[in-house]
């Protein structure tokens, strides 16, 4: 944990997808930093499988899938802020391990 964590406030994201937009491409699934997207079995109206949110996932507000998605099918809109705790550091460590051990 950060030293000032008691200090430090962060602004998770509330993910928002418009699914009859989507069209499949899982590009916002693929490049999620924190892996909080996973295809649904459903499918929207032009025969796709749209993202749906994990109940496990916390969304870090960065807003890569807004900027990557090519049918602006997804957005992000700010929850409250709230205070860092020790699982959002865990987790991040956890993450970046994961990643080390795949390359
Ligand atoms: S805003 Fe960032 S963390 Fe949240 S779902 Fe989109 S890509 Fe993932
Ligand atoms: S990036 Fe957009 S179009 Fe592609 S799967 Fe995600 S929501 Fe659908």
């Amino acid at each position: 944990m950060p030293l000032d964590a008691g200090r430090r406030e962060i602004v998770l994201g509330k993910v928002n997808i418009i699914s009859h937009r989507c069209k499949g491409c899982r590009y916002c699934i693929e490049f999620c930093p924190s892996n909080t997207l996973a295809e649904s079995e459903d499918f929207n109206e032009k025969g796709y499988h749209p993202p749906y949110v994990k109940s496990d996932a916390k969304c870090v507000n960065c807003n890569y899938c807004e900027t990557i998605c090519p049918e602006f099918a997804i957005f992000v809109t700010e929850l409250e802020p709230r205070n860092l705790l020790s699982e959002d550091v865990v987790k991040t460590q956890s993450r970046a391990r994961r990643r080390t051990r795949r390359e």
